[in-house]
């Protein structure tokens, strides 16, 4: 995962590879390219092929693919530059190795559109699954699902302009490597369900600015996509091959047509000037965050272990904070803090805020995510098939681990799933007797370089949680689908649908600690710069251990996150218990409050921005870390010297997102509000005995069912004076005090 430079300097819409050194054409390439295939996602002779889960879920992106457009345009910049730049910037902002944009000609249409024939099998299907996910607005997706489905397609002939993102292929599995065994012939698979997860997304957000869009994958186009790539100039023919510069014909592609008017790229050279684009500045990343080094990052490594180095981590026996097993107070999902405020508890400002998901329909880029979110919903549980029920717990963690790592997942662990793990009640009220005792933790990155150019609480925020929710419910959902095919439950839990509390699953599994944020737990490696899922089942697995990397020192020598938050909801005092767990509570509602109502933004992330842990992934920055972990009395002073480097201030460079606002007629337009650009406050001196904190533990928590439960703001502040440290509590709980 080597970076040696940093790409500080480079423009996101630029990409991880240095695309501007290829030779390109100024007319069209002579050579044709091969015709596109379909993918087939059935893998009947091998029911145990991870290829198998993938489909329902490219079926589901596929249906939709197309929607309404916005009657109303937005007011968007008319540069036609500008607005590629953005278009291919959003693709690397959900990883997509390379994006280039092209001409859409006649004769790239397919003479008889390809369409998933799963489509309707799906949408059969839904229509007699029984969910439990009311709560969700399940009705609005299954009408937005059936409407897509049962849609005239209309034809594409209005659209002028093609957008394709291209996603690489990493090392081809080992069949004898472990975890392998699901993983045979899946890379034209993942690679296409990772690209349509963007063009599907993509495609909603034009039409969400008000301009017609569609996506075209490998199973359901009315274009061939081959061409579409080399059009784009993303590939070129050779020996009638489509090659991709750096990645050889290792990839796969998804793409967007549409009306907008686009600048376009030139097609590639078949022949280039090897020195210039594969010469040492290449071999080392000078110009880009990819190089030769770093390519892949499972050249090496075996995928069951990861790409980061998680196999040199000090395990220990328990997590590094106080869990008073015996003692955790359930709480129902009604006592999340975005359900309170849509309920009114948290009154009527914040109601309306939160009603509808207005934090995230306020956001033209959130927006377009939340459509496949909300139907990835419909697949995340479902009924076990007559499968092998493989009883191996060794070879079944390795399998999950390996498949997960494959498709995309940044970190995963696996711990028992004990009962008090689990809410009390489920978000209609209803009780929730756990069902499963495994749980599968994945944790997504939210990606650096978009936090870099943020404040954390402007108008990409909401988009860089939600393109991590929804990453971990595409792949955590195929994982949970994988599962079910062998035979076995299985429940992704989703941002949308959830019933485990997801941090001390995480502790339990070795994803990380207790931080100073609060509920958040921190990775060595992500820092806290993470979206989390969990994926819960009955089929036996092997354990992780929790980790020990001296964040519980660090964040005591540390208090950059209470000081950069801008609503004080982060605690400068020390960790206390809380509903059985020891931590360093913070103030939810102050939390909450913030990043529902915020005007200069939409949502906030600003404590995981400024947090030292939050890293770019250099090679330089590995000492640091190292001293972080192994050395627990540098810790203030790494952390004087992090401010000193302006870690977590502001990079314009790696600003791509239009600061747009939803109007009261449904467009997007420029806000007229003041938008939050925050620097670096290193000279504020927040004080513990300066702030006042609330908290709503068990007992003055909301009853389960969705109906109004006014928040006490001054029980809840009685709440956090009360509130004692795990030592204290301990010798309470031995004297037979609690
Ligand atoms: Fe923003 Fe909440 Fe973090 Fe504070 S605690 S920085 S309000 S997300
Ligand atoms: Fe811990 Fe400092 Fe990060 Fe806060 S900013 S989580 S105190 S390391």
């Amino acid at each position: 995962m080597t970076q040696l430079f940093s790409d500080k300097t480079r423009p996101v819409h630029l990409g991880p590879y240095p695309l501007e050194r290829l030779a390109r054409l100024s007319e069209p390439p002579l050579s044709a390219p091969p015709p596109m295939n379909r993918l087939d996602f059935h893998r009947l002779e091998t029911p145990h092929s991870l290829v198998n889960a993938m489909g329902e879920y490219q079926a589901m992106m596929d249906a939709i693919r197309e929607g309404l457009v916005n009657s109303v345009t937005s007011e968007i910049p008319q540069d036609k530059t500008e607005r590629s730049n953005h278009l291919k910037a959003f693709g690397y902002f959900n990883d997509a190795s390379m994006v280039g944009i092209g001409t859409l000609e006649k004769g790239m249409h397919l003479a008889a559109a390809l369409r998933n024939p799963d489509i309707d099998r799906l949408a059969k299907d839904l229509r007699t699954r029984q969910t439990k996910t009311l709560a969700a607005g399940i009705d609005m997706i299954m009408a937005d699902l059936k409407e897509s489905v049962e849609a005239t397609p209309t034809n594409i002939d209005s659209h002028t302009h093609v957008i394709v993102y291209l996603y690489e292929h990493n090392r081809t599995p080992d069949m004898s490597e472990p975890g392998a065994e699901w993983l045979e012939d899946a890379q034209d698979h993942r690679a296409c369900l990772r690209a349509t997860e963007t063009s599907c997304v993509i495609a909603n957000y034009l039409r969400l600015l008000g301009y017609s869009a569609r996506s075209h994958s490998r199973t359901t186009s009315d274009i061939d996509l081959n061409k579409a790539a080399v059009a784009a100039g993303l590939a070129y023919v050779e020996n009638g091959q489509l090659v991709a510069p750096y990645l050889g014909t290792g990839f796969g592609v998804a793409a967007v047509t549409t009306d907008m008017a686009l600048a376009t790229d030139a097609a590639l050279s078949p022949e280039q000037p090897y020195l210039k684009t594969h010469g040492p500045t290449w071999w080392v990343g000078k110009h880009s965050a990819k190089s030769a080094l770093n390519r892949d990052p499972y050249r090496k490594r075996r995928y069951v272990d990861g790409a980061q180095s998680f196999e040199r981590l000090k395990r220990v026996d328990t997590p590094t904070t106080y869990i008073d097993e015996p003692n955790v107070a359930r709480v129902p999902k009604r006592a999340d803090m975005f359900a309170r405020a849509q309920f009114g508890d948290m009154g009527k400002i914040n109601q309306k805020n939160a009603t509808g998901g207005y934090y995230v329909r306020k956001s033209a880029p959130s927006m377009a995510q939340r459509r496949a979110l909300g139907a990835f919903v419909l697949l995340q549980d479902g009924d076990p098939s007559q499968g092998p029920r493989p009883d191996d717990a060794r070879r079944n963690a390795e399998n999950v681990k390996a498949a997960s790592y494959f498709l995309g997942v940044d970190a995963v662990g696996i711990s028992r799933c004990p009962d008090w793990a689990w809410y009390s009640h489920d978000a209609a009220g209803a009780e929730i007797n756990p069902p499963h005792d495994q749980a599968i933790s994945m944790i997504i990155d939210q990606g650096f370089e978009t936090m870099e150019g943020a404040s954390g609480d402007d108008w990409i925020s909401v988009a860089q949680s939600m393109r991590a929710y929804l990453r971990f419910s595409l792949l955590g959902g195929v994982i949970a689908k994988q599962i079910r095919n062998l035979g076995y439950k299985a429940k992704a839990h989703s941002v949308m649908d959830g019933e485990v509390l997801q941090p001390p699953l995480l502790l339990l599994s070795g994803l990380g600690e207790v931080s100073r944020i609060g509920e958040v737990i921190l990775n060595p490696y992500l820092g806290p710069r993470l979206k989390s899922g969990v994926v819960t089942t009955d089929m036996p697995m092997a354990h992780d251990k929790p980790i020990d990397f001296g964040l519980q020192t660090f964040c005591e020598s540390c208090n950059k996150c209470a000081r950069e938050c801008p609503s004080g909801a982060i605690t400068a005092g020390p960790k206390l218990m809380f509903n059985g767990y020891e931590i360093w509570k913070s103030d939810s509602q102050k939390c909450a409050t913030y990043r529902i109502g915020t005007e200069g933004g939409a949502m906030c992330g600003r404590c995981m921005k400024t947090c030292p842990w939050n890293l770019e992934g250099l090679f330089s920055e590995a000492p640091a870390r190292w001293a972080a972990m192994h050395i627990p009395s540098a810790a203030p002073i790494l952390a004087k010297w992090d401010d000193k480097l302006k870690h977590g201030s502001l990079n314009p460079v790696k600003k791509w997102w239009w600061d747009l606002e939803i109007q009261s007629d449904g467009h997007y337009a420029p806000t007229d509000k003041p938008v939050n650009a925050r620097d670096l406050q290193p000279d504020l001196d927040l004080k513990y005995e300066d702030q006042t904190l609330a908290v709503y533990p068990a007992p003055i928590a909301p009853h389960p069912w969705p109906y109004p439960f006014p928040m006490d703001r001054e029980a809840g502040i009685r709440a956090y004076e009360a509130m004692i440290p795990a030592d204290r509590y301990k010798a309470a709980l031995a004297a037979g005090d609690r």
